[in-house]
């Protein structure tokens, strides 16, 4: 439950028992930052941890860069102590539950109970005790807590849409600035959450000061002194006592503070324990006079996003004015009964909330409530492109029921019963009025393939036209001869067009297109030009779904042309080879139907996996060329994050330049990356699927599809870079002929995380076990790749919430079946924020 927390503590005690080396991990503590907070994030118990995780993430990637020894050991100490101190707050807040032994841990993305106060009555444990027992994993630990009343005035969606420049005290330049991290209005602004807390509830006299903790203090300046150090850098440093004792502050470059902070002043002081010289300090408190409304000091304290030219304080202070006075302004999007039915705060409330909370209670609610429009704000959207695109009559498919018994006949092979089920779906689909939306799913050579040529044939024979769109090239080209095999002696004419299709032959298949010679038209992005047309496109296939985005998808669908009477939209079948566990397919293609290739076709051989270390690529090179003395071929994979990156590139030429020469002399070796044009992109794949090359040095181009049975080899560098769904795919290229097959994984940096992405490899080539794990190990952010997904970003919600995703589908499923087009007067505020957030997604990409 709080593994990255354990792992992280390995991390700081073996750093420590090897003299703050920054050795303790390979690459730097810095390298392990990166990674760790990642996990860390999914992994926080409550708002305290996430902002210790971030705090603990900012201390850590400065590590390196610590001038010596002591001032790594001080760092390191007090990140074991808040590791201590966390544990002992976690440890506190499941005790404080009603003795049950039997009573589950608390769940990790569930926020512990708060530290409850005494119950003062039997009654309130009888209460608590009967949640318990009703609903044993429901968060109902906190009781929801009324926050502060908010003056009752109009909402003013049109002074929202204002500019920042027209709130007090921002300016040009300012407003510059809030662009910057993303506020060009009002409303942007109140969005603009703060990036983590502190919390400064916790008040102390002085003599009680721990080292180290954030905490408050109120008391008087004794007095205050600056003084010149270091050329022009100006200390001030104040004595403050509070009767139970005395404490120094010191305020660096500051020096105007040496006027402010005068003998006898009340002072109220907020920030962290530190100690110099063995007493204890504070260094760059917070700080207020008494009689202040507490803003920065003695409360929870928002720590916002900054860019150069706004300081945290500035930062603040224009927070504090535009939440007090526009954040009761805003319209309330949610209908009052899904707010009573989920016990919601106002919009409101909870914008206001987040800013500047009460308590962590308080804050706890007004998150919830924000997590809630994202994930309901989504789901809307999504059963409106559904009923979008329903709206438009189909393409119903006429064919006879026996139709497709020569393209079974003809397959070398018995279709699995999965194949079969689906093949039916789709079928079911098509000959409907209402366009097929739907989305198959099937792991690495599950023959999706044959599926999607059943699905064009039944259109070829009602005498329409169907196209199928892959990301890449060398895939549009292998499924135009994959399905070409297939489909041309049944009688289909089937064209292949991209971007490299010759001019005249571009003009002759854009003729065949629109006069319906062509059936079948595979293809890449070519398809969808402008010059495209279609005589009676009735379905569209699009192959490997997550390098499409919504846009694209939309785009292909739109070339479904006029029949009789008005347009007809294509049926739409999107086949992805990303397994994706099915409550976030659910939330994240709410817009399609799904079906699942869940079978291997039989026969299909496991993959045997080894990760092995930086020192053991020889024998990886020995195993290599054994193989390809038997006959096969390899793979040898660069981890080349960005294709469009040159000096990845590079990096591939020069180690395929180095194989072939000093490794591999005597065999000849291929590349292939994303530099190359794409005649010789084809060129290369070609030698090596006629066996002319036996080794294909390769980079992430080769990732989806291609499909050479000889090849038995893949050694995969750098395998830690590359997530764990596409080491699957990439691992899914061998193993598709009749020999025994291998994968070969080298880390160049042995990360805790790599590590535990490296041995799920090792043990599994089910790639719906390993998408799990992968979901459980980077979160869906990354998982789909923010720009492919084609959703908007969210800020509060994270895809992994599983219960307020169903919570949120529920609701908006109720929603949609009463108003389906949020006409109701009531849900004019929502219709317009459901607008606002999609096209936001537009935006991104
Ligand atoms: P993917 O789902 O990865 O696109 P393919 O459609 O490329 O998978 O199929 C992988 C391999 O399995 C191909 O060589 C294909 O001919 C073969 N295949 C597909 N269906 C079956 C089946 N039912 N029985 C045996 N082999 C099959
Ligand atoms: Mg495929």
């Amino acid at each position: 439950m709080t593994r990255s927390f354990n792992r992280l503590k390995r991390v700081l005690d073996l750093e420590a028992q090897q003299g703050y080396q920054n050795k303790a991990v390979v690459g730097g503590i810095r390298q392990f930052a990166v990674f760790w907070v990642e996990q860390a994030r999914g992994e926080a118990a409550d708002e305290l941890d996430q902002a210790l995780v971030e705090q603990i993430a900012d201390a850590l990637m400065d590590y390196g860069r610590l001038p010596g020894p002591e001032a790594r050991q001080k760092v390191i100490r007090s990140l074991q102590d808040s590791l201590q101190r966390r544990e002992a707050r976690l440890g506190t807040a499941v005790a404080q539950k009603p003795a049950k032994p039997s009573a589950p841990p608390p769940e990790k993305r569930q926020p512990p109970a708060p530290p409850a106060p005494e119950p003062e009555t039997a009654d309130d444990f009888v209460e608590e005790d009967m949640e318990d027992e009703s609903e044993p994993e429901a968060p109902k630990g906190r009781k929801r807590p009324s926050p502060p009343p908010m003056p009752h005035v109009d909402p003013d969606p049109e002074g929202l849409a204002r500019p920042t420049t027209s709130l007090k005290g921002v300016g040009p330049k300012i407003a510059q600035n809030l662009e910057k991290l993303g506020a060009q209005t009002i409303w942007d602004l109140l969005l603009l959450f703060p990036r983590r807390y502190d919390d400064y509830t916790l008040m102390k006299p002085i003599k009680d000061l721990v080292y180290d903790e954030q905490v408050t203090i109120i008391g008087t300046v004794w007095e205050t002194r600056s003084r010149r150090v270091r050329g022009d850098q100006v200390l001030v440093q104040s004595i403050i006592s509070d009767g139970s004792g005395t404490i120094q502050a010191t305020w660096f470059n500051q020096p105007w503070l040496a006027e402010k902070l005068k003998a006898g002043m009340q002072v109220v002081l907020s920030g962290k324990v530190d100690q110099f010289l063995g007493r204890l300090v504070f260094n760059s408190p917070e700080w207020e006079p008494l009689e202040m409304e507490p803003l920065k000091t003695r409360r929870i304290v928002p720590v916002y996003p900054l860019t150069a030219g706004l300081n945290s304080n500035r930062m603040r202070d224009i927070m504090q004015a535009a939440v007090s006075y526009w954040s009761p302004r805003v319209p309330e999007p949610l209908p009052a009964d899904i707010r009573e039915r989920q016990d919601f705060y106002t919009l409101p409330q909870a914008i206001s909330q987040t800013h500047f909370p009460e308590s962590q209670d308080t804050l706890y609610h007004a998150r919830r409530r924000l997590v809630f429009d994202e994930l309901f704000l989504l789901q809307l959207g999504m059963q409106g492109f559904r009923r979008d695109w329903q709206a438009q009559p189909g393409f119903p498919l006429v064919f006879s029921p026996d139709a497709l018994d020569p393209f079974y006949e003809s397959l070398p092979f018995a279709l699995t019963s999965a194949q079969r089920r689906v093949i039916a779906e789709i079928a079911d689909d098509v000959t409907r009025s209402i366009p097929m939306n739907r989305l198959l799913q099937g792991d690495v050579g599950s023959g999706k393939t044959v599926v999607a040529a059943a699905a064009m044939l039944m259109a070829a024979k009602a005498g329409a036209q169907a196209a199928l769109m892959a990301p890449t090239e060398i895939l549009a080209e292998q499924h135009y001869q994959g399905l070409s095999k297939l489909l041309v002696p049944l009688g289909v004419n089937v064209c292949l067009l991209t971007g490299s299709t010759p001019a005249a032959e571009k003009s002759r298949i854009y003729e065949e297109l629109a006069n319906g010679t062509i059936d079948v038209a595979i293809g890449t992005h070519a398809l969808i030009q402008a010059g495209v047309q279609f005589q009676r496109l009735a379905l569209s296939v699009i192959d490997e779904q997550h390098r499409f985005g919504v846009d694209q998808r939309q785009a292909l669908r739109d070339k479904g042309v006029p029949t009789g009477n008005g347009a007809a939209n294509p049926h739409v079948l999107v086949m992805s080879a990303t397994p994706i566990p099915r409550t976030l397919a659910l939330s994240l293609y709410g817009d399609l139907d799904l079906s699942l290739l869940d079978e291997m076709p039989p026969g299909r051989q496991e993959i045997k996996t080894r990760w092995l270390r930086n020192s053991e690529r020889e024998r990886a090179y020995g195993f290599v060329r054994r193989q390809v003395k038997a006959g096969r071929q390899a793979y040898i994979i660069y981890p080349l994050v960005e294709e469009s990156d040159k000096i990845d590139a590079k990096a591939a030429v020069a180690e395929y330049e180095r194989l072939q020469a000093e490794v591999f002399p005597d065999l000849r070796v291929g590349l292939i990356h994303g530099r190359l044009k794409s005649d010789e992109k084809e060129a290369a794949m070609r030698a090596f699927y006629s066996g002319e090359t036996h080794i294909l040095v390769a980079t992430s181009v080769i990732e989806v599809g291609v499909d050479v049975p000889n090849s038995t080899v893949m050694v995969i560098e750098g395998a830690n870079r590359f997530g764990l769904a596409q080491l699957h795919q990439f691992r899914g290229r061998v193993g598709r002929g009749v020999h025994q097959s291998y994968c070969l994984l080298i880390a160049d940096n042995e990360s805790a995380e790599a590590e535990e992405r490296l041995s799920a490899l090792e043990q599994t080539n089910d790639g719906f076990v390993l998408a799990e794990k992968d979901l459980e190990i980077r979160g869906p952010g990354e998982f789909f790749g923010r720009r492919q997904s084609g959703i908007p970003e969210l800020q509060m919600a994270s895809l992994l919430d599983m219960e307020m995703l169903t919570i949120a589908r529920d609701e908006a499923e109720n929603l949609f079946r009463a108003d389906p087009n949020l006409e109701d007067p009531e849900h004019r505020w929502l219709a317009a924020r459901v607008r606002q957030f999609w096209e936001q997604a537009g935006d991104v990409s």
